[in-house]
């Protein structure tokens, strides 16, 4: 089976187009990390999209605020201007698909969706020691994670863990990452719809579970309609400049 796996959509209805663009006929079926909403202008015709395309998905924390299930408190200003916005946008359909989303890990063939960490959904798994630190909790060889925008991952073999090493805008379109049966893997996907490590190209992974074979992509997309699409809406301006560089 042929996976496209994405995550941290975010409302972001231009990038998510471009992924599918630039996936098609390359894939079998589709399963995403989490963040479907929260910052982007488009939060009704992503989770419409998702509902009727995603088999497998896990919900993100950004997915929580917006539906009434996580206390604003803990996000910054502009996160919560964005929740508060996309709360009074969403159908009552998609709010009721999104209170339902699973908190992970959710099992897929032979690989698991979380949203942060395998010890926490919301922690952020950054650098090797936050890796480090989870691998221990990981309940499946093959985990693919989101929630820190930043494109890679990490191996854990003999219990050490290295850095995948994340695409730089220089470099290529995509990255190949063959799966040794002796390691153990967190795979980020990327963010289809707020990329956070500097090239703004939305990122994300086809990996085929027959052979074993990940690839890493990343599509250039219209980001001047995104962000038009933001200031319209009357978003905090951050989150329609940010995309610009992709941080
Ligand atoms: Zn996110």
């Amino acid at each position: 089976m042929r996976y496209l796996v994405i995550s941290d959509l975010h409302s972001n209805w231009e990038g998510l187009q471009a992924v599918l663009l630039d996936a098609a006929g390359k894939y079998d079926q589709i399963v995403c990390c989490g963040d479907l909403v929260g910052y982007g202008a488009d939060p009704n015709p992503v989770v419409d999209w998702v509902r009727s395309n995603v088999v497998a998905l896990v919900r993100g924390n950004h997915d929580r605020a917006c539906v009434g299930l996580e206390d604003l408190e803990w996000f910054n200003p502009v996160a919560q201007a964005a929740s508060i916005w996309t709360m009074s946008q969403l159908s009552p359909e998609n709010i009721a698909f999104i209170r339902e989303l699973p908190m992970g890990p959710v099992p897929v063939a032979n690989f698991q969706l979380i949203h942060g960490s395998p010890v926490d959904e919301d922690d952020y798994l950054v650098n090797a020691a936050d890796a480090g630190g989870a691998f221990p909790y990981a309940e499946s060889p093959l985990i693919f994670f989101g929630h820190t925008h930043i494109q890679g991952g990490f191996r854990w073999r003999r219990e050490q863990v290295q850095s995948i090493g994340r695409l730089h805008p220089e470099w290529q379109t995509r990255y190949l990452l063959e799966i040794d049966p002796e390691c153990a893997y967190m795979i980020n996907p990327g963010s289809v719809g707020q990329p956070r490590d500097g090239d703004p190209r939305a990122g994300y992974v086809l990996y085929d579970t027959d052979n074993e074979i990940l690839f890493y992509h990343r599509v250039p997309y219209d980001f001047e309609t995104t962000m038009r699409k933001i200031r319209d809406a009357g978003l905090p301006e951050l989150l329609a400049a940010r995309l610009a560089v992709g941080k």
